[in-house]
């Protein structure tokens, strides 16, 4: 090649680039499920700066980060222990460990769901009780809960799923009058505030006996990487869980119990703690993108959308889910997909039909909403950088279809 030819080609790259660039101010911004990396340039030097300490002081495991982000989470939630470990699913299994649970008991969890929850249960040689949540909101059924109990049932394990609330209130109930656990899994409603009937106000994950968390980046209050945190109100208990995180060691080289190596290193602990002052805006954003969405498809009478009660903040939207009611949910995920609209199902498989979780036990007609939602739900982009311009293009694309 001649130095001619090759400084061309430099200048036609350069020219390119050039294009993308300016097109960018005319181009709607690329769609995107989750777009961390807008939310990103807008942190860059909080959480520069958190990484660049840790960087600074070598204090990659258990160092002041991790400590001060626990203080800060503990603070926000007003819980009195957060318990950090290395990512959501050993904040289960963790959770559940720290627990007086034999290997047979039953643990009574919702059929519709991420698979992890499950995972867990069967893991520690509990025995899963898959039930089928309720129309209105997607979480476990109340009325499926107290049919399953039997005398083995030893604890409930809720998911506040796609970022809304449990109904915390009839099951922390039904836990009272059978002696069960309650387990939240708030990986995806971190933040989210729930009310009860006497009008006080918790955040999710702090009314069960113990709560677990996931940071996975695309969670509501993510790192960039793999985290997970406990949290309880229980001294004793968080007693027991700082001892399992760390190898079942309350006295170094003691072991106790059998414990795990579940830790949250100090640099996703700075990203954390950069970014939890943000958390509550992040959710509004959400929220206010939701909104926008279920007020432009909810008109249709082809559509079920989430409602959305301004006044209280149950709902901090980890995922947008709504259900096609038409029979046209997959050409419609298919027609998205073709405008380069990215869009998801979550879930299309129902737990109790997975293999891994066969049980004799289980019967169809036991799982009717389950098995229709698998059929019905589709989740649109969301994330806390969507802007009007987008929203408008997503329903319009929706709409045009339906
Ligand atoms: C993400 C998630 C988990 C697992 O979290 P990881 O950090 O990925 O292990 C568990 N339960 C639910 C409902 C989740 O969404």
């Amino acid at each position: 090649m001649t130095l001619k030819y090759i400084s061309f080609l430099k200048f036609i790259k350069k020219a390119i680039k050039l294009v993308a660039l300016q097109s960018k101010f005319f181009v709607m911004r690329k769609l995107q499920m989750v777009d961390l990396k807008s939310q990103y340039e807008k942190i860059k030097e909080e959480v520069n700066a958190s990484i660049q300490e840790v960087l600074d002081t070598n204090t990659y495991i258990n160092g002041p980060l991790v400590h001060q982000f626990q203080a800060d989470l503990e603070n926000y939630l007003g819980v009195k222990h957060v318990i950090p470990c290395a990512n959501g699913t050993d904040a289960l299994q963790i959770a559940m460990m720290s627990l007086d649970l034999k290997p047979g008991d039953e643990v009574i969890t919702a059929d519709f769901t991420f698979a992890a929850t499950v995972e867990v249960i069967a893991l520690l040689q509990l025995t899963p009780v898959l039930v089928d949540v309720d129309m209105s909101n997607m979480n476990i059924s109340i009325e499926a809960i107290k049919k399953a109990i039997t005398p083995k049932t030893k604890a409930i394990v809720p998911v506040h799923l796609f970022g809304r609330a449990a109904n915390m209130d009839a099951i922390m109930e039904i836990a009272k009058a059978h002696n069960l656990y309650v387990i939240e899994d708030n990986a995806q409603a971190i933040g989210a505030d729930y009310t009860s009937k006497d009008g006080s106000k918790k955040k999710v994950g702090t009314i069960g006996h113990v709560g677990a968390t996931s940071f996975f980046p695309s969670k509501n209050l993510g790192c960039y990487g793999d985290g997970g945190a406990i949290f309880t109100n229980d001294d004793a208990l968080a007693h027991t869980l700082r001892g399992i995180v760390n190898h079942g060691m309350y006295e170094r080289y003691h072991h106790d119990v059998v414990g795990v190596n579940s830790r949250l290193d100090s640099i996703q602990a700075g990203v954390l703690k950069a970014k939890l002052p943000h958390l509550d805006t992040y959710n509004k954003a959400r929220q206010e993108a939701a909104m926008k969405y279920s007020t432009a498809l909810g008109k249709n009478p082809n559509l079920w959308v989430p409602t959305i009660c301004e006044a209280c903040d149950c709902h901090v939207f980890h995922q947008y889910v709504f259900r096609v009611l038409n029979g046209k949910r997959d050409a419609l995920l298919e027609h998205l997909q073709s405008k380069g609209i990215p869009c998801a199902i979550y879930y299309p498989i129902p737990l109790h039909s997975q293999k891994a979780y066969l049980d004799a036990r289980y019967k169809e007609e036991d799982f009717p909403v389950t098995n229709l939602l698998v059929k019905e739900v589709i989740a649109l982009p969301m994330h806390t950088e969507l802007d009007d311009e987008q929203i408008k293009f997503i329903t319009d694309s929706v709409l045009e279809f339906v």
